[in-house]
This record gives C-alpha cells, structure tokens and sequence, in this order.
C-alpha cells in the first residue's frame, strides 16, 4: 500500500493507471477509522479494481467554535486497518497541501440550508470545496459515503451533478455498534454515562420507522421521535426532521421519498442519525 503526502506525487501515481482500463474507488475520511469507514472501504475495493482513501481532518468544514485542533487522529493505526482492507493508496496531505490562501470554494444553494446547515452554515461549503480537489486528484470512478450523514450524501451527489463531474456517488448503509448507536469518531468524546444514554436516538428513530405510514403529517411523527429522545434527560435535541430527498425542505406531510434525520448532543457532542423512507 502506498501512503502519499503530497499532491504532486498523488496525481503522478494516479497517471500510472490511464490507458490501462482499470476502474478506481475513492473514500474520503477524516481518519479516526471504525467499522463504519471500512464498510465504505469494503464496498470500494469489491467493486474497483484500485481504491483510494483520503485521510484529512479538512479546516474549511469547521468552524471556529467547533472541534477542529481537538478531532481525534491515530495515523499509524488508520494506516494498519487501511493495509488490512486491501487499500492500494492513502492520502494524507497536511493542511497546507491543500489550502494555501483559499479564495476559491464551492457552495450549493437551498440543500445546505436545512437540517445541519442552520447550525453549521459553512460546513458544506468546507466540505464540497476539499472533494471537488480530491476528485481531481483521484479521478475516480466511484467515491463512496455512508448514508449515516445523509444530508452530505445528498449534497455532494447533487454538487458534482451540477459541476458534471464524472463519476458515481454510492451510498453505504449506517454501520452500528451492537446496541444501535450509529458509529462515530466523535463517539470517544461520550463520558461513560453519555454513552450508555446515547442508543435513545437509534430507539427512537426505530419505533418512528415502525409508526410511519403514507399520508402521515411530518409533525406527529417529529413529535413522537423527540418525546421519546427527551425521555433521555442527557440528551439535547438540535433538531428532529422530515425533509424530502431531493430538495431537503421540510415536508408536511408524507407522501414521497423523505429522510428522517436528527441531531442531538450528549454534553458538547453532537451526534447524526436519520432512516430513509419510501426510498
Ligand atoms: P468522516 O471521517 O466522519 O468524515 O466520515 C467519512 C465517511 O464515512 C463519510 O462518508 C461518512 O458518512 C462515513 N461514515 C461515518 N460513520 C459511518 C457509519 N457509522 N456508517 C456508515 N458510514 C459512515
């Protein structure tokens, strides 16, 4: 497995495979690598015959009150299960690799608006700016996301539709610890407790799947998801939503493709889980 620092030497490698009808699979991350990360890796290397990961805590998609210095890193370790995953090259540049006085970024209109957007209004743009420069490095065929941050799969789906780049977004299943909570790099900030609590939110995103039906108002079901995550007295909702999956603006009532997502804090960490329905 190659480890690559630096863009220079990122594109010259990526050259070695033109004209050679190999297909290429690209995972980008912020390292910290679970079960979750390697699914997408897994996907990849099955399908492709080359897979690259990125491992980049990329700035541009903090903001300046969130966890940037302390986001957790263990480069040695993502490197071991990345060798062990049948990954062919990871990239993992140092912010000034990729950003040297910034004055050009990508922004998305209307599907950054809701869900995480209204806490985190530049995150998006953070976060299509670094892909639309790792695609270019890569020029991969496929690149994978996990549906567990839906809103950013649909971003970035719709992102590099509009600016015609060509390859596949495909979406991987949220992979969960063994009492549901969606895993997370952001996991080890729970305190013991916190982490006992945090399941609620699969739970009640579970019994709200089961009370669907068509025709349904977004609101009860909205209502019924937070009563039960408020049952929890650690957890602090940041929102509780029903949106459509093309647009991402609320919905009234049910009747079409819509992701149920949430956000909730245990203490200072915020926590993402969502079901799609009607896909
Ligand atoms: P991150 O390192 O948090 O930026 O995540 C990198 C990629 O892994 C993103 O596409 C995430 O959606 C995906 N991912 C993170 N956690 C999970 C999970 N529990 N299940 C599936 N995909 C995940």
């Amino acid at each position: 497995m190659k480890t690559i620092k630096t863009v220079k030497e990122l594109r010259e490698y990526r050259k070695t495979f033109d004209g050679k009808g190999v297909s290429i699979g690209f995972v980008p991350t912020m390292g910290y690598l679970h079960d979750g990360h390697m699914a997408l890796v897994d996907a990849s290397v099955k399908a492709n015959d080359i897979t690259f990961v990125s491992i980049f805590v990329n700035p541009t998609q903090f903001a300046p009150n969130e966890d940037l210095e302390s986001y957790p890193r263990d480069l040695d370790r993502d490197l071991k299960l990345c060798e062990e995953h049948g990954v062919d090259c990871v990239f993992t540049p140092d912010p000034d690799e990729m950003y040297q006085n910034q004055k050009t970024y990508v922004t998305i209109e209307d599907l950054g608006a809701h869900l995480c957007g209204k806490s985190r209004p530049t995150h998006f743009r953070g976060v299509l700016t670094v892909l639309t420069k790792l695609f270019h490095f890569t020029r991969p065929d496929r690149a994978y996301f996990g549906k567990k941050d839906a809103q950013q799969y649909f971003i970035v789906k719709k992102g590099m539709k509009d600016l015609n780049f060509d390859l596949e977004i495909c979406p991987v299943d949220t992979v969960r610890e063994a009492d549901g909570l969606a895993t997370s790099s952001r996991n080890v900030y729970l305190s013991e407790e916190e982490r006992k609590a945090a399941p609620i939110i699969h739970q009640a995103l579970e019994h709200g799947e089961a009370s669907i039906v068509k025709g349904m108002k977004a609101q009860d079901l909205i209502d019924q998801i937070t009563k039960e995550i408020e049952s929890e007295p650690l957890a602090k909702i940041d929102y509780v939503s029903v949106v459509d999956q093309e647009d991402l603006a609320p919905v009234e009532v049910i009747d079409g493709p819509v992701l149920v997502a949430v956000a909730v804090f245990f203490g200072k960490t915020r926590l993402l889980d969502n079901f799609f329905y009607g896909e």
